[in-house]
């Protein structure tokens, strides 16, 4: 039967306060992991021990045997369990708000006798193949400088030392939901895996790491054999490797290496035969399948695109609608018209618009319940017209600008300061005054002038007929 053998090693590095990385290399389970964790002084080590423990002990959860996990999908769901621990752990911890980290972990999976060997990742730690001596990079690294050089921008020896190649385009843990990269093909005998954090390759070359990998036969001494050349190398960040091998029945019963710092596991000895059966394996080993890489969530994600496309077009239609309706309400007792809804729409409040220095409390009954029922147009200066032509049928010395002229418009300067003339109106007065109302002494002060500071848009219930509270003047 195929299994998996390896071993793991992370150091802090040379500038670092402390290690963010996290590995987890274990053979029993059939797993092997690198995360690099990011955000805040205690956030990156949370997310990606987080990560790690999540998703090994999702793996355990739904493993039914010793053999390969049933599926890649439950690789990947895995891994989408850990973005939702770390998620949540996020919003629930203010120290540990935006904390994500990358994540990249092979596995076997299929049937015993055809296993196949998944590879999944999240962000710009890697994994390489190494395979007939030849090493290549089977996952694409999720940031900003790998766009660019897809795009053609930027060639890969100027995204290897770009001063923004540390930014990330997607990570585990800052988004409820996360696309996970996989891959899966055959896995073959004395093929070699190398999952690394970035502090690997921006320090070593992948001709280095090639020959150490060809050189050094036991995978926890390739693995720590690497770690010190990313040491000597500057060790600007953290640095973890984990070296894994396909190792077939005839490689004997022990698996080989030795745990390694860090989050690995401890391993069995390295094991005397390993390194004869893997150079055998080396020589009939069939060309390298092609990795796919392929979208899980890409279908759903254009769906997301097109609902939100919608849903955006939508709520701009409803923001535009409601901009466009003037109504007449009161502020503070004094007559005020507000833009919007009278009663806000979704999350667009009513926003108020000109303050007049109209006292409701002078108005008569009538002109009252005419304010009170509302009025709603779609022109501003219909409303200022509809506000002058209560002032002019009223009796209130002083509510407003007095004037000769009844067409006159009478509205005041507007809270905001943005005084309005309105143009002449051919809207009829829509008061119709009552021989009772509008004593002037009913009101407050006729000196009253136009009300400052709003913050309730609301329609006057009765009780804002009583007072107005006298603000200075301006
Ligand atoms: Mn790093």
């Amino acid at each position: 039967m195929t299994r998996l053998v390896g071993a793991a090693h992370t150091d802090v590095g040379q500038v670092r306060s402390n290690n963010q990385d996290a590995a987890l290399a274990d053979p029993g389970g059939g797993l092997f992991a690198v995360a690099d964790g990011m955000g805040g002084h205690r956030g990156g080590e949370v997310a990606s021990a987080l990560t790690l423990d999540t998703l090994a002990a999702q793996i355990r959860r739904v493993r039914v045997g010793p053999g390969p996990l049933e599926s890649v999908d439950v690789l990947v769901d895995a891994v989408l369990g850990a973005n939702e621990a770390v998620f949540a752990e996020a919003r629930n911890n203010a120290e540990l708000f935006n904390m994500g980290t990358t994540l990249c972990a092979v596995a076997l999976v299929g049937a015993p006798g055809t296993e196949h060997l998944a590879v999944v990742n999240v962000g710009d730690s890697r994994v390489y193949l190494l395979r007939d001596g030849e090493l290549s990079q089977l996952t694409e690294d999720h940031s900003l400088v790998q766009s660019l050089v897809r795009d053609g921008q930027i060639t890969a020896a100027e995204a290897a030392v770009h001063p923004q190649r540390n930014i990330l385009t997607r990570v585990i843990g800052v988004e409820p939901d996360v696309e996970v990269d996989w891959w899966e093909w055959p896995a073959t005998t004395g093929d070699r895996y190398l999952l690394c954090s970035d502090g690997l390759f921006n320090e070593v070359t992948d001709a280095k790491i090639a020959a150490t990998l060809r050189q050094l036969a036991d995978p926890a001494e390739a693995a720590r054999a690497l770690v010190g050349m990313a040491n000597d190398g500057g060790g600007r960040d953290n640095i973890t490797c984990v070296v894994v091998d396909v190792a077939g029945d005839d490689d004997g019963a022990s698996g080989n290496g030795g745990g390694g710092g860090g989050a690995a596991a401890a391993l069995p000895d390295p094991g005397p035969t390993a390194a004869a059966s893997l150079a055998s394996a080396l020589v009939d080993a069939p060309p390298p399948a092609e990795p796919r890489p392929r979208r899980l969530t890409g279908r759903v994600i254009g769906f997301t695109l097109l609902l939100l496309l919608v849903f955006g077009a939508a709520v701009f239609a409803i923001r535009t609608w409601a901009r466009h309706n003037y109504f007449i309400g009161t502020s503070n007792g004094a007559v005020t018209i507000f833009r919007g809804r009278p009663d806000g729409i979704l999350w667009f409040d009513p926003e108020l618009v000109d303050v007049t220095d109209v006292s409701l409390a002078r108005l008569t009954p009538a002109q009252q319940e005419q304010v009170k029922e509302g009025y709603t147009t779609s022109s501003h200066a219909d409303a200022l017209d509809w506000v002058s032509q209560l002032t002019t049928t009223t009796t209130a010395p002083k509510s407003v600008t007095t004037t000769t002229d009844p067409s006159a418009r009478t509205t005041s300067s507007t809270a905001a300061g943005t005084a309005t003339s309105a143009p002449t109106s051919s809207i009829a007065p829509p008061v119709t005054p009552s021989a009772s109302g509008g004593q002037p002494g009913a009101g407050p002060p006729p000196s009253t002038p136009a009300i400052s500071a709003v913050t309730a848009p609301v329609l006057a219930p009765a009780a804002a007929t009583t007072t107005v509270p006298a603000a200075p003047s301006g």
